[in-house]
This record gives C-alpha cells, sequence and structure tokens, in this order.
C-alpha cells in the first residue's frame, strides 16, 4: 500500500484529502504542521509526500530540504504561492512536482499517482544508474562492469545479485531475502549459493577480493553493498 504523508494546515482540505486517498487505498498520515510532519515521516517513512508550503511553524521549503536528508519519497508541493521562484525554490530544494492552489481532486490524484509510479519499480529506492568505487564501476542499465578500466564479464545472477544488494545499498540484506529475490521463495535455506556467488562477485570486482571494501558479510545475517 502506498503511503501518503499529507502535510497541510487547512483542516477542510485535509479531510477532503483523506477522503479521496482512503477511497484510493492508499494509507494516509496528515500532520497540520512541520513538527507533525517530522514526527510521522520519522515513524513511518512516506512513499508520496503532499506538502503545503505555507505551514504554520516553518517554511515548507525547510521541510523539503529536511526530508532529503534521508528520503528519496516523491514530494509533490502544493501552494498558494503563485510567484515562479518559489516553484523554482521548491524544485531545487528537492521538490519533484508543484501543483498550484486551488487544483482539482482529479489533477491531484493524477499526479500522485504519477510520481508513486516513478517510485515504485525501486522500492520506494532510487535507483542508480552508475555505481562507482575507487576499484570498479557499474552501469546497471547497460550490465556493463569494468574494473581498473577493463570490462568484466558478469554471470546473470551475479547481476541479479549485485543489483539487489545496489538497490539496498548501505544497508544489510537478509540471506532469506537474497536467496528469495534471486533464486525465489522455494531457495531461502540455500546460504551456501550466496557463499559461492558472492566469492565470484568478490573475485571479479573487489581490488583485493580477500578483504572487500564493497562487498561486506554480516556472518550469519547477511551482506551489504558500500560504495
Ligand atoms: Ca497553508
Amino acid at each position: 500500500m502506498t503511503r501518503v504523508l499529507v502535510v497541510e494546515d487547512d483542516p477542510q482540505l485535509v479531510r477532503a484529502l483523506e477522503i479521496n486517498l482512503k477511497a484510493r487505498t492508499y494509507a494516509v498520515d496528515a500532520a497540520v504542521d512541520g513538527a507533525t510532519a517530522r514526527r510521522l515521516a520519522s515513524a513511518r517513512p512516506p512513499d508520496v509526500v503532499l506538502l503545503d508550503l505555507g505551514l504554520p511553524d516553518m517554511d515548507g521549503l525547510d521541510l523539503i530540504g529536511w526530508l532529503r536528508g534521508f528520503s528519496r519519497a516523491p514530494i509533490l508541493v502544493v501552494s498558494a504561492r503563485q510567484a515562479s521562484d518559489e516553484k523554482v525554490a521548491a524544485l531545487d530544494a528537492g521538490a519533484d512536482d508543484y501543483i498550484p492552489k486551488p487544483f482539482s481532486m482529479d489533477e491531484l490524484l493524477a499526479r500522485l499517482r504519477a510520481a508513486a509510479r516513478r517510485t515504485r519499480p525501486t522500492d520506494g529506492d532510487e535507483q542508480p544508474a552508475i555505481i562507482e568505487t575507487p576499484g570498479f564501476t557499474l552501469d546497471l542499465p547497460a550490465k556493463k562492469a569494468q574494473r581498473a578500466g577493463r570490462p568484466v564479464r558478469l554471470t546473470p545472477t551475479e547481476w541479479h545479485l549485485l543489483e539487489v544488494l545496489v538497490r539496498h545499498r548501505g544497508r544489510l540484506v537478509s540471506q532469506q531475502q537474497l536467496l528469495g529475490e534471486v533464486w525465489g521463495p522455494t531457495h531461502r535455506t540455500r546460504t551456501n549459493y550466496l557463499r559461492v556467488y558472492m566469492a565470484q562477485l568478490r573475485r571479479k570486482l573487489e581490488p583485493d577480493p580477500s578483504h572487500p571494501r564493497h562487498l561486506i558479510t554480516a556472518p550469519g545475517m547477511g551482506y551489504r553493498f558500500e560504495e
């Protein structure tokens, strides 16, 4: 379910948004000020944010900056401020779209759907196209790897494993999740597959495979990709 954080101090508009979003099976958190928005966004990270720039306790632009510190969820600014420099400032701060008030509910929902759709394939995370480490480079869309300027050939399974780790880069991915995503749910206990394939990936990519810096093992738990 897509979770929408609505940050808006007009109670009637919040109510209308809640009714319309819930009717379309979105989960909705509503905040009437910036402090509540921060608390809700920390407790339950949103998939999409609808944000009014004019908040009672802070400038919406500052809230965009704060959200961008940890979240790549699309931010749709909904604002009565018409000045184009406000719009540019919102986009510069990290907003994805700008919807002037008054708006039609249908248009807002269409833009929300579009924003949610853009993020879904990557599970809420931005998928970078190119990953560059000191030792190797990955071009994910082209499925090309280079180490020290030379192409490295990876098998489809190695790519798949690498892509799952890169998608969650910096975070631990459990053995079960990796096995489930790459080999399928019936292989969730085959941790030996992971050992074999991770060793192959390290041999092909890590500058010093016996002291990996990018493809990290958390013993008994899972693996992590560090850039
Ligand atoms: Ca307002």
